[in-house]
């Protein structure tokens, strides 16, 4: 059977020539810029131009035939302490500027744009706004907003207060109740220097380059943001946010001298050009190795530990220096088999590579390093040891040439690859460019790697290259050796510092101090209680909405007993095969072993091949292989949930029958062995333990969702804190894993009696790759059945784990995807989280963020709270919904921004590799692209009484369910009867 889906109009996968616009030359003027270079970007198809101006501001625009229009301004920020100035001056920056004077006009923003990615980040030595859309009209919206907010904020002194830090009376207008300490950033950096990982990078970068600007917590220490003032903050903002300072970047199908003559308008005409030195000079070099100690909050002294040894190089910006070192670290990291990791691992001295490794080019000296996590305490020795001992036995062995030519293999794929699938790509451009040429490199260098290629190519076949370097590496005396422990009393002794620094600086208040602290609270209190008019900001309506969403082609036929889609696509000469299996009837124990079972996959042996074979072979043929579990909804029934496991991997077009081949013995012939599962368990409870202080909320949402949804108590079982419990059983030595690996041994032998749909997406002339041999593996007559899956007891949970701050959740379930009431919840979800939930727990609670979300296809409603140092405030605000409906805050201009919001989770930015997949599942699975189209037609006809009428039904309190992830028990005061479990 072979049906052709060419319904038209589609976005065409034939190579028509782009119609793109005329770039200036080379020596040429643009106004007050000068064009110094033009460049071909033959690997991107597409071109860089680099200006600078006048003023001493420099521009790379990168043109590409690419709808997904992207900017960002970077500044390189050199901050001298850790009070965090740079980061709390970046959240400043956001929030009111000259021309638009409103609070936050970046969240104000978000809900008026199509943007496809909008931030700010700070890192150790700059500072970037980046965005991203795909209407013309919204970027140049946009770029007005970025560009006047990072060079005319007003920095008012009530955002410093809000968003960095402040002291206030734990009643703000009652001088006899207690000091507190609050703000945005404080409490963020609170949450983020609980996870070890954080703490390990952090350490990593002041270890190994103690003289230069990496010394410091850009983020800010909690204890030192306290020693920033006001007008620090303003003054760094002086020093460094200027055009002689800037480094600003543009992407895709737009037109240059239009943005530059925006730049030119809005920034350019109001500056001159200044000195400033934001340079970072060498790290003097050490003359022996060293040792230093960093302690974390945390009690886990078995396993709790990291240990890295860590080298500094030579400049990251040196074209060849870092091809070589990004090449040996992928080689002697790269993946499971490599000949360092495979010694770590195997050693059993701990779990997993340790969170900081490999080659770093973040830092002006680029770092290399090695280490191990999940060690209990005292491994220094014997870490340290195994990694020079390893890495001089390789040095002096030699590297395997299959494995340095499976590397090259790999950084030629991915040069080639162009995908928005979890970023932007043109974003990638910027941020592949912008490090080497704020470091005094050529912005061109990191897009442009076969040149480079090509000549550590020729290299290579001259003699070796790697061994000397790293007989170099072994031989250098800059060299760090961090150990990384638990500190079952740092929570409670930081606690307890905080209180002394709260009361010290107490002791040290006059009248007239607190007089001030009272004024700056009613200040505040003045300030975020004020209206919002935001009618300065520019919007999109409703009609810049895309009503017609993309109907890539694709051609269908059978293959054994798997329906296979073949999609032409132009991908660049790579090739994408997914493979999902809809699974037949599974019984408890296997469904609960599912998110293991694709955990521990692709990690194993399969076929002929053990799992170091078979991940020399992955890393030799391909781009790499994943396994996934999804839960799979019906557009109109809520009872009718499936499991599935799907398989994805993608290759150069060379290597299209490689992949099926590799892909067919994972499915047909997986080889679990105990050792190897041991290994994997270690590393994958460890991953999960971390992952619950940065990723609360999410944990916290499903334990909720559980409680009301068939498919979030599948959820939860799989990938949830409940997952997490069991696999803390499963872990630690002389753990009996022969049950899982029979239950393993029963899903390979249940999945081909599954129902398999297959999605190949490669070029018009790849996408004829034979896959049969995949399609043989599924039995014929296969079939889905609808998974068990009881619900959790209805009670409100609470998780208590080492975190100092919360993640508070609540959840209801509501509708199937195709009933009418679903685009109204959607539509009240946005008007939530930004007129609500934000201003409530964000700003006036203190959290760092706060969200409301419909999962549609699942009919899930979740609101929930990140990095909280609220509880019970917090449920209180999550109860106040309809008192906020009902208070008539809700203007038509916030429900049409909250409708165009929502119609991006309708239309999300795809790429050749994944729009025609999506299509293809889609259509298998009820969720046609008729489908969608009606629920965005209904989206834009939503009316406030709609909202306000879904809220009444479906957001009850006896509907919903609560979860926290938290660091103390909660108290019952709030009336919530909690169960508690420590993790
Ligand atoms: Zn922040």
């Amino acid at each position: 059977m072979t049906t052709s889906h060419t319904t038209a109009p589609h976005k065409t996968a034939d190579l028509q020539a782009p119609v793109l616009p005329p770039l200036p030359a080379a020596g040429s003027q643009v106004g007050r810029y000068h064009v110094e270079e033009v460049h071909d970007l033959p690997e991107m198809q597409g071109t860089l131009v680099l200006l600078r101006h006048e003023n001493g501001a420099r521009h790379a625009h990168v043109q590409r035939e690419d709808d997904n229009l992207a900017f960002g301004v970077t500044f390189p920020t050199v901050p001298q302490d850790s009070s965090g100035v740079a980061h709390i001056l970046e959240h400043n920056v956001l929030m009111g500027s000259q021309k638009y004077p409103v609070a936050d006009p970046f969240f104000t923003m978000i809900p008026r744009s199509l943007s496809t990615f909008m931030n700010a980040m700070t890192a150790a030595d700059w500072t970037t706004y980046p965005f991203s859309t795909r209407n013309r009209a919204d970027f140049f919206n946009l770029l007005s907003v970025y560009l006047d907010a990072t060079f005319f904020p007003l920095l008012r002194r009530e955002s410093f207060l809000q968003d960095g830090w402040r002291l206030e009376f734990e009643t703000p207008d009652d001088p006899t109740s207690p000091l507190k300490l609050g703000g945005v950033v404080y409490n963020e950096m609170k949450g983020a220097m609980a996870t070890p990982g954080s703490v390990l990078y952090r350490a990593f970068g002041k270890a190994l380059y103690p003289d230069l600007t990496y010394a410091n917590n850009s983020g800010g220490t909690p204890a030192d943001i306290p020693s920033l003032s006001y007008e620090g903050m303003k003054a760094f903002h002086a020093a460094h946010y200027h055009p002689s300072n800037a480094y600003f970047y543009s992407y895709g199908n737009v037109a240059l001298e239009e943005v530059l003559d925006v730049i030119e308008r809005e920034v350019m005409s109001r500056f001159s050009a200044q000195e400033l030195d934001v340079s970072v000079p060498d790290q003097p070099a050490f003359s022996a190795p060293r040792r230093e100690e960093v302690a974390y909050a945390g009690s886990d002294l078995e396993r709790g530990s990291q240990v890295v040894v860590g080298w500094k190089l030579g400049y990251s910006a040196d074209p060849r220096e870092n091809l070589r070192w990004s090449v040996l670290s992928d080689v002697l990291l790269g993946n499971s088999a490599a000949p360092l990791t495979q010694p770590l691992i195997d050693s059993g001295l701990g779990t997993a590579l340790a969170d900081v490794g490999g080659y770093r080019d973040s830092y002006r000296e680029g770092a290399f390093a090695a280490g191990l996590k999940g060690l209990p305490l005292e491994q220094t020795d014997a870490v340290e040891a195994l990694v020079l001992d390893t890495l001089r036995q390789i040095a002096e062995e030699g590297l395997d040439q299959e494995l340095i030519e499976s590397s090259l293999h790999g950084f030629e794929l991915g040069s080639r690859e162009v995908s928005n699938a979890g970023f932007p790509y043109g974003l990638g451009v910027m941020f592949g460019l912008v490090g080497p040429w704020m470091n005094g490199g050529h912005p061109a260098n990191a897009l442009r790697l076969e040149p480079e290629l090509e000549r550590l190519r020729a290299d290579l076949k001259a003699g070796p290259v790697f061994e000397p370097m790293l007989r170099e590496l072994l031989d250098s005396p800059h060299r760090v050796t961090l150990t990384l422990t638990p500190d079952p009393e740092l929570a409670a002794k930081t606690e307890a510092d905080e209180a002394e620094q709260v009361a010290q600086m107490g002791a040290a208040l006059d009248d007239a101090g607190r007089e001030r602290i009272l004024a700056d609270s009613a200040a505040l209190a003045q300030w975020q209680a004020q209206e919002p008019d935001s009618t300065v900001l520019p919007s999109l309506g409703l009609d810049d909405v895309t009503r017609q969403l993309p109907r890539p082609d694709y051609a269908e036929e059978r293959t054994g007993a798997a329906l296979l889609g073949r999609i032409p696509q132009p991908t660049g000469g790579l090739t994408y095969l997914d493979v999902q299996t809809r699974l037949p009837e599974l019984s408890a124990a296997q469904v609960e072993a599912l998110g293991l079972y694709a955990g521990a996959l692709t990690q194993s042996g399969a076929g002929e091949r053990d799992y170091l074979a078979l991940a020399r072979r992955t890393e030799a043929v391909t781009g790499g292989i994943g396994a996934s579990i999804g839960v799979g909804h019906a557009p109109d029934s809520l009872e009718h949930v499936r499991l599935s496991l799907t398989l994805s991997g993608k290759a150069l077009e060379r290597n299209g029958a490689a992949l099926t081949e590799l892909m067919r013995d994972l499915l047909a012939e997986p080889r679990f062995t105990e050792a190897r599962l041991r290994q994997l368990l270690d590393q994958r409870y460890a991953a999960l333990k971390n992952s619950v202080v940065s990723a609360g909320n999410a944990y916290a949402e499903r334990l909720a969702a559980a409680q009301v949804s068939r498919a979030g108590a599948l959820q939860e079982t799989m990938s949830g804190l409940t997952s997490l419990e069991r696999l803390k059983g499963l872990t630690g030595k002389g753990s009996d894993l022969s049950g899982l690996l029979g239950t393993f041994a029963q899903i390979t032998q249940a999945l081909p009696h599954g129902e398999a749909l297959l999605a190949l997406t490669a070029t018009p002339h790849g996408v004829d790759l034979d896959v049969s041999g995949l399609g043989q593996v599924f039995a014929a007559g296969g079939h889905t059945a609808q998974p068990g899956a009881a619900l959790l007891d209805r009670q409100p949970q609470a998780r208590v784990t080492d975190s100092p701050v919360s993640f508070n959740a609540v959840a209801w379930e509501t509708v199937p995807f195709s009933h009418p009431d679903s685009p109204a919840l959607l539509v009240l979800t946005r008007l939530l989280r930004s007129e609500y939930l934000l201003g409530e727990i964000r700003e006036k609670g203190g959290a760092y963020g706060a969200g409301a979300s419909l999962d549609s296809r699942a009919g899930v409603l979740t609101m929930s709270s990140y990095r909280d140092p609220q509880l019970d405030r917090t449920f209180e605000v999550f109860a106040g919904v309809p008192a906020f409906l009902s208070s008539g805050r809700i203007k038509s201009s916030h429900l049409t921004e909250a409708v165009l919001g929502a119609s991006k989770t309708l239309d999300p930015l795809t790429s050749p590799d994944t729009v025609g997949r999506m299509r293809f599942f889609g259509d298998h699975a009820g969720f046609t692209v008729e489908v969608k189209e009606a629920y965005l037609a209904r989206l834009l006809t939503v009316t406030l009484d709609d909202v306000n009428r879904v809220a009444a039904t479906y957001l009850t309190p006896e509907r919903a369910a609560y979860a926290t992830v938290t660091g103390k028990a909660p108290t019952q005061d709030s009336g919530f009867d909690w169960a508690v479990q420590e993790i």
